[in-house]
């Protein structure tokens, strides 16, 4: 097949990283393998790749400076391989803009579906998104640009944190719950809990300012507008 779609997968332990290798390239993805996070980088800015699969415990930089050096190019989706708790809040709490990630141990097959899931999602979002939203007489979200314009000024919002706030957006008025946020901006297969939208709930409050009308709703979830 000419057209597959290339993945990294930047992992030092080399069990794992074959064991990706082999279901990822079994569901027709081509793959990088890189066991440190310079080669990672390095392939990335040779191949281009669609997606980065990325541990966070690596021998020279961890995977949270990997991703950051990753944003500084790209909006590339990173599904990060996470090993603590603690890690778990750091890729939630820190704004790298992480499409997902798993626990170690994980089954790969579980890998390859969120691989899918956010792939097919990013299509989804380019195919849907051609207009400017706007909330209040101070807030635009540029849906194609991406962008978050407040009175005029650009914000940097995190990938997820962008989606969520285009989704409360275009459902302005309505309270929505913590699920029905994970399902509409995470996806129905991705298996988070309610806290991933409580912390970037927290994170568009701090970004975009007291004047966004962004409501905790008590025993519902959030509402805009
Ligand atoms: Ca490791």
């Amino acid at each position: 097949m000419v057209n597959e779609q290339v993945l990294i997968v930047i992992e030092d332990d080399s069990n794992i990283a074959d064991l990706l290798d082999t279901y990822l390239r079994a569901a027709g993805f081509r793959v990088l393998l890189a066991a440190t996070g310079g080669r990672g980088l390095e392939l990335i800015s040779q191949h281009a790749p669609v997606l980065a699969i990325l541990d966070i415990g690596l021998p020279d930089i961890d995977g949270f400076d990997v991703c950051r050096a990753i944003r500084e190019a790209s909006t590339m989706p990173v599904l990060f391989l996470t090993a603590r708790d603690g890690e778990i809040d750091r890729v939630l709490g820190l704004e790298l803009g992480a499409d997902d990630y798993v626990t170690k141990p994980f089954s790969p097959r579980e890998v390859v579906a969120r691989v899918k899931a956010i792939l097919r999602r990013g299509q989804a979002t380019v195919a849907a998104d051609a207009t400017v939203l706007t909330v209040g007489d101070d807030y635009e979200i540029d849906l194609p640009r991406r962008e978050v314009r407040v009175k005029g000024n650009i914000v940097a919002l995190a990938t997820r944190e962008f989606d969520l706030l285009a989704h409360l957006t275009r459902n302005q008025g309505i309270a929505l719950t913590r699920q029905q946020l994970l399902d509409g901006v995470w996806g129905v297969d991705w298996y988070g809990d309610d806290r991933t939208v409580d912390v970037h709930v927290r994170q568009l409050r701090k970004k975009l300012g007291d004047d966004l009308p962004l409501a905790t709703v008590w025993g519902i979830g959030y509402r805009l507008g």
